[in-house]
């Protein structure tokens, strides 16, 4: 080090698994748009464009400082042509003519629009816009259309799912949670999972992920419906609790692995849940409480299932961030010829499989230092 440089002399990695990513985002400015481009080449169905922006913008945000110019990012992994050319027009400008277009057209608002609405994915926003649609109105109006129940519960309760969730809030809902867990057995296991294990401080989410499982083997499915039934009978004044509840049974088979099984989705039962949230006294606030005078809001809830000794790997595939997921699978794949995915880690040189009880485990057989929860913001 010859104390003249401004940059750190660091090595960043390109895998964000060799990163520690908090929620302070130095780059904030450069990230956004350059996930706008992500966003738009995912819309358009160009996934290694997507991907690279992606990685691009990962990086940036695991850095401790703010990029001023083009020379500070020297040295820095994942950073191609094209995302430095949209920085450099940031950083000279404080524009990018190839974002604010694609901002601005018609297709990209669309589909960011529709693919807003719970139970909308690409696919069928896609094909809303190709038939012509361009509001909820048009969608709600077109004839022919049919709306599954997740779409329709999605429209229902738009305004309120997509207002963002608080930290209290989420802890409210943790608490809810566990008293139907408890009131289904003592002996259950519940954790936060997702976003709001990775966040720090007075962070916000778009919905409350738990993980729930039983040290009794095979009675981790009965545990979930459950905990399903007993949210169904519990009624907060004259309405129910559960607003919609979709419960999908698992699929996972041990026997199988590792053939068919390492994929994004995993094969544990789980619910897609939303849930009526009372009070609008919550520190942190109720923001659909205030202002209508309803006094409860529509929170998003996922719950996931695992058998005991898969915890670990669930654990740490539900806890994201969905880059870092990318990355500790293809870190696994690459650089240790293993295969990891939500339910088991499997070492393809001694054909064998590695159990772990602990996410560190899983980074220790990996070779990985371990990452926190709230350094994994990739
Ligand atoms: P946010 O705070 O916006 O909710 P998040 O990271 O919690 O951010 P989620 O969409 O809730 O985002 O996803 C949480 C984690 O759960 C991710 O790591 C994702 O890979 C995993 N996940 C979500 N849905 C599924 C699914 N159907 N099957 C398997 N894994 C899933
Ligand atoms: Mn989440
Ligand atoms: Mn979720």
């Amino acid at each position: 080090p010859d104390g003249t440089s401004s940059t750190p002399l660091l090595t960043v990695s390109q895998y964000a698994c060799k990163r520690r990513t908090t929620t302070v985002n130095n780059n904030k400015i450069l990230t956004d748009a350059l996930e706008v481009l992500a966003e738009s080449y995912e819309f358009k169905e160009i996934p290694g464009r997507c991907l690279a922006f992606r990685r691009a913008s990962s990086v940036l945000k695991s850095l401790p400082w703010a990029v001023r110019c083009l020379r500070d990012t020297e040295g820095l992994p994942c950073l191609g042509e094209h995302s430095k050319a949209v920085m450099e027009e940031i950083l000279q400008s404080g524009h990018s003519f190839e974002v604010e277009k694609t901002l601005s057209d018609e297709k990209y608002q669309t589909l960011k629009l529709f693919t807003s609405v719970f139970g909308v994915g690409p696919k069928t926003a896609e094909k809303w816009y190709r038939g012509g649609l361009r509001s909820f109105s048009d969608v709600l109006a077109a004839p022919g259309i049919h709306l599954n129940r997740m779409q329709q519960s999605g429209f229902l309760h738009y305004g309120d799912i997509s207002r963002a969730v608080s930290k209290a809030e989420a802890r409210a809902l943790g608490n809810l949670i566990d008293e139907a867990v408890r009131a289904v057995t003592p002996d259950a296991v519940l954790a936060l999972t997702g976003g709001f294990r990775r966040y720090r401080g007075k962070e916000f989410g778009h919905d409350v992920d738990f993980i729930v499982t039983t040290r009794e083997p095979g009675k981790e499915e009965k545990l979930l419906t459950g905990i399903i039934e007993r949210l169904k009978q519990q009624v907060s004044t004259l309405f129910g609790l559960l607003l919609y509840c979709e419960y999908n049974a698992s699929t996972f088979d041990m026997v199988k692995l590792p053939s068919h099984q390492f994929e994004a989705m995993d094969h544990f039962a789980k619910c897609f849940l939303i849930v009526r949230l009372e009070g609008g006294r919550v520190e942190g606030g109720l923001h659909g409480a205030e202002g209508d005078g309803r006094g409860w809001r529509a929170v998003r809830v996922d719950l996931v299932s695992p058998p005991m000794d898969r915890y670990a790997f669930a654990l740490l595939g539900w806890t994201g961030s969905r880059q870092f997921e990318r990355d500790l699978r293809r870190f696994a794949r690459a650089e240790r010829r293993m295969l990891l995915d939500n339910h088991t880690l499997y070492d393809k040189t001694k054909k064998e499989f590695l159990a772990a009880t602990t996410e560190k485990d899983i980074f220790a057989h990996l070779g990985l230092e371990y990452i926190e929860p709230w350094q994994r913001n990739a």
